[in-house]
């Protein structure tokens, strides 16, 4: 078994785009992150993004709106980034409150500044097979299985979670990757014989260490994007310690598709620097 090191490609990731970053003379590439309200888990998040971003060589900016901000006042803010000049990628934190309309502020950030590659035109690219912005969770899990060698073409992938922020997206990018594709959810019937079937198995479920060693297949590539908080600890959807025994790869937590998720933002805000 072999561990997908996400950690590691992450950083490697950020010193190519530092290196990139410190011959750009003039104003730096800009990244502005918008969060509304304060939720524990997007305020680590958003920090974390601020940070890496900054460190690699960045600007930039995050703007934190109370958590009444009204929908109006949302999409005034996302105005003025599309405007501005010196912000290239904008990204707004998800989820948001719930009397705002989230379909409405993914259709009004600008799509050559739609570094989270949520909007129609980039998941709609995408889709078309020729994709620009990437949702960067996805985008990350490709990446990682690339930089390991692992075979995706004609490959059986299974993906656990039909979110547009993951499963949706990434059922593409393996279809586009030739992979033959099975997105489930929760009416799907019989989810361990389907899982037992991948030789890539993804899980975006957010169900604690659901997934045990019964559910794979032996051999299989296992990657795991559940983030769950259980006793101030992070642990994911798979069960680590039965799954890995079986596993040829498989993915920690933290410390696999996490890291990569944010490498993917700030490569996306560069492109889209360069795209500009
Ligand atoms: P959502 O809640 O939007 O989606 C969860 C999906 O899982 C849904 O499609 C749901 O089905 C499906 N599901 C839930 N329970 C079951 C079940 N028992 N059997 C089969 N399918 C099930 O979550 P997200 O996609 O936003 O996130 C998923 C997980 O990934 C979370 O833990 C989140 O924290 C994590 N995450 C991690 C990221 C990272 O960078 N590592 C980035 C983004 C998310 P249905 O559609 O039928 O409801």
């Amino acid at each position: 078994m072999k561990i997908l090191d996400g950690s590691s490609l992450s950083k490697k990731i950020r010193e190519t785009l530092r290196k990139k970053l410190s011959k750009i003379s003039g104003p730096k590439p800009g990244l502005a992150v918008i969060l509304v309200g304060s939720d524990p888990a997007s305020e680590i998040y958003v920090s974390k993004k601020e940070k890496l971003a900054k460190e690699v060589g960045f600007h930039s900016e995050v703007h934190r709106l109370p958590k009444d901000t009204s929908q109006n006042d949302l999409l005034k803010c996302i105005e003025t980034l599309n405007g501005a000049q010196n912000i290239h990628g904008i990204l707004v934190q998800m989820p948001l409150p719930k009397h705002i309309d989230t379909q409405a502020i993914l259709h009004a950030v600008l799509p050559n500044k739609d570094v989270d590659g949520f909007h129609p035109t980039n998941l709609g690219r995408l889709m078309m097979g020729h994709p620009r912005f990437v949702p960067c969770t996805p985008a990350g899990i490709l990446r990682l299985l690339k930089e390991y060698q692992v075979e995706i073409s004609g490959k059986k992938a299974v993906i656990l979670g039909r979110s547009l922020i993951v499963g949706k997206p990434l059922a593409h990018l393996l279809l586009n990757e030739n992979a033959t594709v099975t997105l489930c959810h929760s009416k799907t019937k019989n989810l361990k014989a389907e899982c037992q079937s991948a030789d890539i198995l993804i899980s975006a479920m957010g169900k604690p260490a659901h997934i045990d060693a019964s559910f794979i297949k032996e051999g299989a590539v296992v990657i795991d994007v559940g983030i769950n908080r259980m006793n101030q600890k992070i642990i994911g959807d798979i069960d680590f310690n039965s799954v890995s025994k079986k596993a040829s790869f498989i993915t920690p937590v933290p410390g696999g598709i996490g890291p990569m998720t944010i490498a993917m933002l700030l490569e996306n805000t560069l492109k889209a620097f360069e795209i500009k």
